[in-house]
């Protein structure tokens, strides 16, 4: 019945890293429509209308891989008939060859491809397209596809993650900027569901996956972060369980309780500034090791460049993503502050 051997559809993936003909079958529940590598629909038989379209993607960075297993296993349950969903998933593994590579991208980081960004420019070596551009546009083009299917009902997408570096905050979510719209109880209360209280609160437009979800398509979307980088097999499963009972209950039709909402059980933060590179000599000024979310003194050095220095401009400024080894003219630390949703929130 299945085409998927042992129920595997991240080994079927990676042993297709480039290309997986589509292929469609059914069982007496679901229909299951691979649309590429990585790629698989799987939508209940016997309703034509849902209330809720759900994309769940993992691998976006190759060597992120407790995310990836966890979708896998998730997979392997309905495959297996364990568990029934209610509503149509859309499965997305994001870059299997450098899964294969245990590498967060081969050429370029895919996570800053979205937003048809994958047309601008050339990579490093050159290139006005290559594997990740490549893979931006298709995953683009299945995420429309799968919308337009459900084009009536709600959107969500949850593109889920481990960072690379320690963080005081060892789970959180980035919230993509939605400009004037409220923030939503029901989606900070799944997040607390799956054990996220930290929510990084986007001010501009971004050329990541979860950013293209909700602008173009309206969806209540998400980069979460679940915990720290490890190897295929190396992860510690009872950290991510919380997680995947969470998706698997959003699967199955079973919501959390709005209604729960207190932001008191969350930490807010806002984006405070971008710090850019502008010179080559750029260097952090703190331990390149310095877990996310460590917060700074007003004064205090943060980074320095071209014999100037780069101060904390407030108490409690906190660092996110510091990277003094990205190009001139790119991003090098990200600075949060603490804020509160009450003003704008449903
Ligand atoms: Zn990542």
């Amino acid at each position: 019945m299945t085409n998927i051997k042992n129920n595997d559809f991240l080994a079927l993936t990676r042993q297709h890293e480039n290309h997986l003909p589509a292929s469609r079958f059914e069982d007496n529940k679901h229909s299951f429509e691979i649309w590429d590598t990585g790629v698989l629909q799987v939508s209940p038989i016997g309703a034509s209308k849902f209330d809720l379209a759900i994309v769940l993607s993992a691998g976006i960075h190759g060597n992120e891989t407790a995310p990836i297993e966890m979708i896998n296993e998730l997979i392997k349950e309905i495959l297996t008939k364990e568990i029934t969903l209610k509503r149509p998933v859309l499965f997305i593994f994001g870059n299997p060859p450098s899964m294969n590579i245990n590498k967060r991208f081969v050429i370029e980081n895919l996570n800053r491809l979205f937003c048809s960004t994958y047309l601008n420019g050339v990579d490093i070596n050159g290139d006005r397209t290559n594997l990740e551009r490549q893979r931006a546009e298709k995953l683009e083009c299945y995420v429309a596809r799968f919308y337009q299917t459900y084009d009536s009902e709600n959107k969500c997408h949850y593109d889920l993650h481990t960072a690379i570096k320690d963080s005081v905050h060892e789970k959180f979510a980035v919230y993509p900027y939605i400009g004037n719209s409220p923030w939503k109880t029901q989606q900070f209360e799944l997040l607390r569901a799956m054990d996220v209280t930290t929510v990084m609160l986007m001010q501009k437009p971004a050329t990541t996956f979860s950013y293209h979800s909700s602008s173009v398509h309206g969806a209540d979307s998400f980069t979460i972060e679940l915990g720290k980088v490890r190897g295929f097999g190396e992860n510690d499963k009872s950290k991510f369980e919380k997680a995947k009972v969470t998706l698997r209950n959003l699967m199955c039709g079973i919501d959390v309780d709005k209604t729960l909402f207190d932001e008191a059980n969350f930490v807010m933060l806002k984006v405070h500034r971008s710090i850019t590179k502008n010179y080559g000599d750029f260097e952090l000024g703190f331990d390149d090791q310095l877990a996310n979310f460590s917060e700074f003194k007003e004064g205090e050095l943060l980074a320095k460049e071209n014999g100037d220095d780069i101060v904390a401009e407030i108490d409690g400024e906190a660092i996110v993503f510091p990277n003094a080894a990205v190009e001139i003219g790119q991003r090098a630390i990200l600075t949060v502050v603490p804020t509160s949703v009450s003003n704008s929130i449903i």
